[in-house]
C-alpha cells in the first residue's frame, strides 16, 4: 500500500522534499502552510498595480557554486542570468558592495592597485585578534575600524537590533571583501533568476496527482494525523513545541511599498549603512528583470525589528541563549517518533535557497533509503557541526 505523508510548510524544503519523495517512494502526500500562498519568504507574484514581478519578503537572488543544484531548478522553469550589484549609501555617498578595490579608492580617495590596497587594508587592519569569534572582531581583523564603521556597524545594529560584537563571524563571511573591481555580490558561478519568479518553480516541483497543496490550513502539534505514516515539519521549532523552552529570536522585516513612474534608485538593492536612516535597505524590484519593460516602478523599504508572535519569523539570531534553547529543542525533537525537521525555521539557520534546496535533496534519498529498508528514519539533516 502507498505510504502517506505530511509536509507542513510550503516553501522550498517542503517543495523539494515533496518532488524528490514521489519519484522514490511509492506515496502520496499532502503539503499545509497557514499562508494564502505557495513558496514561504521566497514568494512571488506580479504586482497589481504595475505589473512588476514582486518578490514579497525581500530580494532573493538564486544562486550555487553547485551545477547539480543549478540544474535541477533550471529543470522546472526558466531561469535568466542576472548579476546582482549592490550600492550602499553611507554619508550621502554611493559605493559598490561588496567592498572591493572600488569601494576603496573611492571611500579612501586614493588609486591603488590590487596588490598596494592589500597592503593598504592590512595596515588597517588589527593584527591583535587573531582568531575572531564575533562579528565585530571578523570585521576589524580583516578590514579594520574605518570600513568597518562605514559599511556594516550601523547597519548591522538596525539589521539585528544589537550590538555586532554579540552576533557570530559567520554573518560577516557571507560577504566577500576583493582586491579587484568585481562587484558581483554572490561570488557563485551560477546566478540568475527565474522568469516567472519563485512562487512558479515551487508550483512546478508540486505539479504531480500524488501531491496536494493545501493553502490556509494551520498545522496544530497537539493534533492526531494517524492516516500520515510520517510528518515532515518545516515551520519554527520553537512553535512546533508550543514554546515550552522559550522563544528563539528571530528577527522580521516590514516593508513600505511605493509606487512612482520610471526609475527611483537606478538599481535592484540599494542599502543603507548610517545608523540614523531607520531602513536597512531599498528593493528596486524591475530591476530584478532587466529583460522586462515597466514604465512605473514599485520599491520596498525594508524596517527591520524583533520579532513578536504575530509576526513572521525571517532572520536567526542565533545568539548564545538561543543556541541553548535550541540544543533542549533538538534533543526533545530527536525523542520523537514519526517527525523529521527540515529547513530554515525548523533548523534554525540562516540558509539561503540553494542550501535550502541542497539539504533538502539530500535529505529525501537519506530518509527514502531508510523507509525502505526500515532503518531508523533520520530527524534532522546532518547538521551536528552548525548548531
Ligand atoms: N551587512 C552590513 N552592511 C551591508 C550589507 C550587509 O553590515 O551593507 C551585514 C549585515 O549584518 C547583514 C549581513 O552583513 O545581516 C549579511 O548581509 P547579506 O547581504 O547577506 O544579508 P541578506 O541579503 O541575507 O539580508
Amino acid at each position: 500500500m502507498a505510504a502517506k505523508f505530511l509536509i507542513v510548510g510550503a516553501g522550498f524544503s517542503g517543495c523539494v522534499l515533496a518532488n524528490r519523495l514521489i519519484k522514490q517512494l511509492d506515496c502520496t502526500i499532502d503539503i499545509i502552510d497557514e499562508r494564502s500562498h505557495i513558496g514561504g519568504n521566497c514568494h512571488t507574484s506580479r504586482d497589481e498595480e504595475t505589473g512588476i514581478m514582486v518578490h514579497h519578503y525581500g530580494p532573493h537572488i538564486f544562486n550555487t557554486d553547485k551545477k547539480e543544484i543549478w540544474d535541477f531548478v533550471n529543470s522546472f522553469v526558466e531561469f535568466r542570468p542576472y548579476v546582482h550589484r549592490v550600492k550602499a549609501r553611507v554619508d550621502d555617498k554611493i559605493f559598490p558592495l561588496p567592498i572591493n578595490l572600488m569601494t576603496i579608492n573611492q571611500y579612501f580617495g586614493k588609486a591603488l592597485d590590487p596588490k598596494q590596497a592589500k597592503i593598504f587594508l592590512s595596515s588597517l587592519a588589527d593584527h591583535s585578534i587573531l582568531h575572531p569569534t564575533n562579528f565585530e572582531d571578523q570585521a576589524l581583523a580583516f578590514i579594520g575600524k574605518d570600513l568597518y564603521r562605514a559599511f556594516f556597524y550601523g547597519y548591522t545594529k538596525k539589521q539585528w537590533g544589537c550590538e555586532p560584537r554579540e552576533l557570530p563571524a559567520s554573518i560577516l563571511k557571507r560577504i566577500p571583501v576583493r582586491f579587484n573591481y568585481d562587484d558581483n555580490y554572490h561570488p557563485h558561478p551560477y546566478t540568475g533568476i527565474p522568469v516567472e519568479g519563485y512562487s512558479a518553480v515551487m508550483e512546478k516541483m508540486i505539479d504531480s496527482p500524488a501531491i496536494k497543496l493545501h493553502l490556509n490550513r494551520k498545522f496544530f502539534p497537539g493534533e492526531q494525523h494517524e492516516e500520515y505514516n510520517h510528518i515532515f515539519y518545516t515551520g519554527p521549532l520553537d512553535t512546533f513545541f508550543q514554546f515550552c523552552f522559550g522563544r528563539l529570536g528571530y528577527r522580521t522585516v516590514t516593508f513600505e511599498r511605493n509606487v512612482q513612474d520610471g526609475d527611483f534608485q537606478g538599481t535592484a538593492q540599494m542599502n543603507f549603512c548610517d545608523e540614523t536612516v531607520p531602513y536597512t535597505r531599498i528593493s528596486e524590484h524591475k530591476h530584478f528583470t532587466p529583460w522586462e519593460k515597466h514604465d512605473k516602478t514599485v520599491y520596498f523599504k525594508e524596517y527591520s525589528h524583533e520579532t513578536t508572535p504575530s509576526d513572521e519569523p525571517y532572520y536567526p539570531k542565533r545568539l548564545d541563549a538561543d543556541k541553548r534553547i535550541l540544543f533542549d529543542y533538538r534533543k526533545k525533537a530527536a525523542t520523537l517518533n514519526g517527525f523529521s525537521f527540515l529547513g530554515r525555521l525548523a533548523t534554525y539557520r540562516y540558509m539561503d535557497m540553494h542550501n535550502v534546496i541542497d539539504e533538502a535533496l539530500h535529505f529525501a534519498t537519506t530518509f527514502a533509503q531508510a523507509f525502505k529498508t526500515g532503518k531508523p528514519l533520520p530527524v534532522f539533516p546532518n547538521i551536528e557541526d552548525s548548531i
